[in-house]
């Protein structure tokens, strides 16, 4: 079933979300509708939808690794690398703004499939930016919080006369 997405200012997103004990129906229901709703979003596509952003504090996110959508239960990462790489976020939970965050390129992460079952995997490029920001999700941290912590800069979109998207740099507040 397709949620609706929680966002700013809603204060749920500041919560952090619960650890899953019961790899249950109502388990596999949730992921149904991560996955659902994230499917349903194309502008701009969806890459990853946390629990939390519909409404449930669970540590359940779903992300689009390899044109796929797979579900994460109780993700813990375990290592970063060292070097780290700037790319332009944004969030469906705060929309319209978008920013510049810097991140650890690769990470290695532990998790649990809808079944139960612990695996660990290696993630490189945009699957390992997309984990981290909806491991923060789970955390109740938001991509603002990096570009402010980092002195960024918050831009948002502006369409012109031709339709042409364009980032308009916001003042700092
Ligand atoms: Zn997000």
């Amino acid at each position: 079933m397709v949620k609706p997405i929680v966002t700013l200012p809603d204060n749920l997103l500041r919560q952090p979300s619960d650890e899953v004990v019961s790899f249950d129906r109502s388990l596999w229901g949730l992921i149904e509708n991560l996955a659902e709703t994230l499917e349903t979003q194309h502008d701009p596509p969806g890459l990853g939808l946390s629990a939390v952003q519909i409404g449930v504090l669970k540590r359940v996110f779903v992300a689009r690794i390899r044109n796929k959508t797979k579900a994460f239960v109780n993700p813990q990462i375990l290592k970063f690398s060292k070097k780290e790489i700037p790319f332009l976020e944004g969030c469906f939970s705060v929309p319209l703004l978008y920013g510049h965050v810097a991140r650890p390129a690769e990470i290695d992460l532990k998790f649990q499939d809808k079944l139960g079952k612990k695996v660990e995997s290696h993630f490189k490029g945009v699957p390992a930016r997309i984990i981290q920001h909806e491991v923060d999700h789970l955390n109740g941290t938001l991509f603002v919080d990096h570009v402010h912590n980092q002195n960024g800069k918050l831009f948002k979109i502006r369409k012109d006369k031709k339709g042409q998207e364009h980032l308009v740099e916001l003042p700092m507040v």
